[in-house]
């Protein structure tokens, strides 16, 4: 069965990692689907890979006239939007407020802040028009460094937990037409980068830290998650019939929250 059967998609940052795993889901649940990503290259080969299923929009999460751009093309496209999906992040590969310089500091705040929160934000003020003729929904990604420390430094765990707050005021603001939630997904193998201030651009994660590794001794089911294993949990927030009273809502798919048992 299909749970997305005629429903319109976009999702942020849907170049690589898990973006392109929830583009090639929700096409797999009979969507129509938009990727929006600031990477032209990787839009070119996820097309290569997907073929006609997908649009694709080459912009800046930062910039609200790109978000506006998007959500022009989506409902263009295929005459509505559905479900936006805000996903487009950068990470700080752990820099505690210890060892980073105070000029780094800043401008590495600056730069994680306006893709994993003001992105957030100027995305669902370009798509709310559309979600409101709808009567749609948001799904944002967030992390295990949404509720727990050490997923991150002080930047990106900040910048996720501001994430909650997103979710949870703009589900207020706009209901009751309009459901806003979150899935918190554990550490992935992804093309996963740093702000460009902090001189962190130019590696992914996994060049960096040995993230399933990291993964098997911190998540309680001891296991290296893929991007393709957090897909669902989107499915099931995006799909009205599934969980049409759910909004406000942070689904931790992480299994960080559960301490990991002691090996037997
Ligand atoms: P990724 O780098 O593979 O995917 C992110 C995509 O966002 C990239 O294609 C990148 O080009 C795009 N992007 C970055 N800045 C952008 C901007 N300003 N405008 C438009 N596009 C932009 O990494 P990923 O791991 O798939 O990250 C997706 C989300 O998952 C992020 O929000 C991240 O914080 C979250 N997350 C990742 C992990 C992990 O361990 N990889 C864990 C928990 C949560």
């Amino acid at each position: 069965m299909e749970w997305l059967t005629d429903q319109s998609v976009l999702v942020t940052g849907a170049g690589s990692g898990l973006g392109k795993a929830l583009v090639k889901r929700f096409i797999a649940e009979g969507a129509s689907v938009a990727a929006f990503d600031k990477s032209e290259a990787k839009l070119d080969k996820l097309r290569a890979d997907v073929g006609e299923r997908v649009v694709t929009i080459v912009g800046d999460v930062t910039n609200f006239d790109d978000n506006e751009r998007a959500v022009t093309t989506v409902v263009g496209s295929y005459g509505k939007l559905d479900v936006f999906v805000g996903n487009a992040g950068l990470w700080d590969f752990n820099g505690s407020l210890a060892d980073i310089p105070p000029a780094q500091l800043a401008s590495g705040f600056d730069e994680i802040f306006a893709v994993n929160v003001k992105g957030y934000l100027l995305g669902v003020k370009a798509a709310m028009p559309a979600l409101n003729e709808s009567k749609g929904s948001v799904v944002l990604t967030l992390s295990n460094a949404a509720f727990f420390p050490a997923g991150g430094g002080p930047l990106y765990v900040a910048s996720k937990h501001a994430g909650v707050g997103l979710v949870k005021q703009l589900a207020y603001e706009l209901a009751p037409d309009v459901r806003v939630n979150a899935v918190a997904p554990g550490g992935m193998d992804t093309d996963l980068r740093g702000p460009e201030a902090m001189g962190m651009s130019d590696k992914a994660i996994g060049q960096v830290v040995p993230i399933n590794e990291v993964m098997q001794q911190m998540s309680a089911l001891k296991r290296a998650a893929t991007a393709e294993d957090y897909t669902g949990a989107y499915v099931l927030l995006a799909a009205r019939d599934q969980s049409s009273t759910v909004t406000g809502a942070v689904l931790d798919t992480s299994s960080f929250g559960t301490p990991g048992r002691p090996p037997r």
